[in-house]
């Protein structure tokens, strides 16, 4: 599509994708302390972007003493990652598999479920602010049964050429920028991009990778579309750089995220990512159940000490591919 407004990195037609814009959704999270959301993965109309299946955005949300932030008690997960991004705020967390550490700005924490985890996320005392991102990846089939894991890791801030402001890449490569050492099981890249108003990008990407963009803050030309803040952008492989403009007069600050196409298809339901119907209906009866399979998450010191599982549906549950539900 041609645009006007950016003609000094205008490329042939024949070489800019398309960008599917899905606008946010909020949902509202539950638990002790209300907080509601901005989801954007999974649409109907989308699945993945890579294997990144699940896609919250939430905040910048005041947090008073005892209102607002994060209390999620122990519940479970399967047959996924997640990686937990925080822009402001601090929380704690502890899972099955022992871990336990603080979440904080600037520094990934990645959590692998495998066949079977459970853990708890609870905003500290200290914070005031609350204000970040949780994505989950989808495990392929081969990594369904990997050990549960739990990964920490401070991200270095990488100088974007021109001045143009800076990355920092908390999951896979960005080529010519940075890397991260955390473990993925398909190949992915996740990064915030801080901009400087007006900064023109031409992001270098890995071509067989789809990516998408989420803006968080500012106005931001993607591929010559415009995305607002809770926008997400996707684009299909192909491009070897991605167009970023930071269009407005404000900074801009978004997370870019792409992998490998994943063609395999899942049932996800609740906190469960599984292959059929059967795989949920029997995670969630683990559950209920109290097996061995997702096991204890020390420590959590809230009111209830699990989150019970909603009923399933009266229907069975689809499976869900790349272009969305089956
Ligand atoms: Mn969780």
């Amino acid at each position: 599509m041609p645009d006007t407004q950016v003609p000094d990195v205008q490329v042939p037609d024949a070489q800019v994708p398309d960008v599917q814009v899905i606008g946010p959704r909020e949902v509202p999270l539950g638990g002790i302390r209300a907080m509601t959301v901005r989801r954007t993965l999974p649409h109907r109309d989308r699945s993945f972007v890579g294997a990144w299946c699940f896609v919250d955005h939430y905040g910048p949300d005041h947090v008073g003493s005892g209102s607002g932030g994060m209390d999620v008690a122990p519940h479970p997960h399967t047959g996924l990652q997640t990686v937990s991004w925080l822009f402001d705020g601090e929380i704690e967390h502890r899972d099955s598999g022992g871990a336990h550490g603080l979440v904080r700005p600037g520094e990934v924490n990645l959590m692998t479920a495998g066949a079977g985890i459970a853990h708890s996320e609870v905003s500290t005392p200290a914070t005031r602010t609350l204000h970040g991102v949780q994505l989950w990846v989808a495990l392929p089939a081969d990594a369904l049964g990997a050990p549960r894991g739990f990964e920490h890791w401070a991200v270095p801030v990488d100088e974007l050429p021109g001045g143009a402001g800076t990355a920092r890449v908390f999951v896979g490569t960005l080529p010519g920028l940075g890397s991260s050492p955390v473990t993925v099981h398909t190949p992915l890249v996740g990064a915030q991009l801080d901009l400087v108003p007006g900064a023109r990008m031409q992001v270098p990407v890995d071509p067989t990778h789809e990516h998408a963009l989420l803006v968080d803050r500012g106005r931001v030309q993607f591929e010559g579309v415009s995305l607002e803040r809770g926008d997400l952008g996707c684009v299909e492989a192909g491009a070897a750089e991605l167009r970023i403009v930071a269009a407005g007069d404000a900074p801009v600050r978004a997370l870019l995220l792409g992998g490998a196409p994943f063609e395999e298809e899942i049932v996800m339901w609740w906190n469960f990512v599984g292959r059929s119907h059967e795989d949920i209906a029997t995670a969630r009866a683990d559950w209920e159940a109290g097996s061995a399979r997702f096991g204890v998450v020390p420590g959590y010191a809230g009111p209830v000490t699990r989150i019970p599982a909603p009923a399933l549906p009266g229907v069975r549950l689809r499976p869900r591919g790349r272009r969305g539900r089956h």
